[in-house]
């Protein structure tokens, strides 16, 4: 099973018909239908690392001010409790824990939504552990990397440029161009993702750069499970570009094809 990592951007993907809801209906139909999912999303961060083990997830609407008709969407996916404790094993004694007390967040339904429509592939989400140095992450990935061998779908879910504040700035003033800095950043990343250099990968997100891009970590660490559990198997871009001027939506499949 290839590893994938997909730039969610807004909310309103889920339901708008619209360039990047497109692009993740296409990225559906190129990817093989998994066993199960194992999402790694921007918006489950957490002390410790926990995965869910719901039989039937929620669907968590966890942002405020959007339209209601973003707040009824369901994805009624089934959840994967045998994937949750296979998932504790693998990182170890006193890593991780089950947990009954989330479901899907924004991060991995908008996406998965598109992915599968249907709602018929079990998901289980791991959150994010935001005391661990970037570089942790990387190697937690590494660790669920045989889960590829049985089926599973390692999704990563979050931007590869994420400074709100600088995109919010863009939106209200109408200038969408993309700024220097962000483009930078991106292109940084395509290059350690394509020389597998994952230390490179950890360590952008410390440098003054990835603080630009990223004034908290959390889009940015959803990849270093997915180049972490990739290895050496190539990479593709199957989704590239800026929303908003400076919200990177690249999205990036590892092995496959
Ligand atoms: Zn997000």
């Amino acid at each position: 099973m290839p590893v994938a990592f997909v730039g969610h951007g807004s909310p309103m993907n889920a339901i708008e018909d619209n360039v990047w809801s497109r692009a993740f209906r296409d990225l559906g139909s190129r990817l093989p239908r998994p066993a199960s999912v194992l999402a790694v999303s921007a918006h489950w961060y957490t002390r410790g690392t926990a995965v869910t083990a719901n039989e039937r997830p929620p669907t968590i609407h966890d942002f405020g001010g959007f339209p209601p008709s973003l707040y009824e969407v369901q994805y009624p996916a089934p959840g994967d409790p045998a994937l949750a404790d296979r998932v504790v094993g693998l990182l170890g004694p006193g890593v991780a824990s089950t947990s009954l007390e989330w479901g899907l967040d924004h991060g991995a339904w908008s996406v998965l939504h598109h992915l599968w429509p249907q709602a018929d592939v079990p998901v289980a989400q791991l959150s994010l552990d935001g005391r661990a140095p970037a570089s942790r992450h990387v190697e937690m990935g590494r660790a669920l990397a045989s889960l590829r061998e049985e089926g599973v779908l390692i999704l990563g879910s979050g931007n590869i440029v994420h400074n709100l504040g600088d995109a919010f700035g863009r939106m209200r003033s109408g200038d969408l161009t993309t700024p220097g800095w962000a483009a930078e950043f991106d292109s940084a990343v395509v290059e350690g993702l394509q020389s597998h250099d994952t230390s490179a990968l950890a360590r952008l997100l410390e440098s003054p750069a990835g603080r630009k891009a990223h004034p908290t970590p959390e889009h940015y660490l959803p990849l270093l499970y997915a180049a972490g559990a990739a290895g050496r198997d190539p990479v593709s871009f199957p989704i590239t570009g800026f929303d908003l001027g400076s919200l990177s939506m690249r999205a990036v499949i590892f092995g496959g094809d």
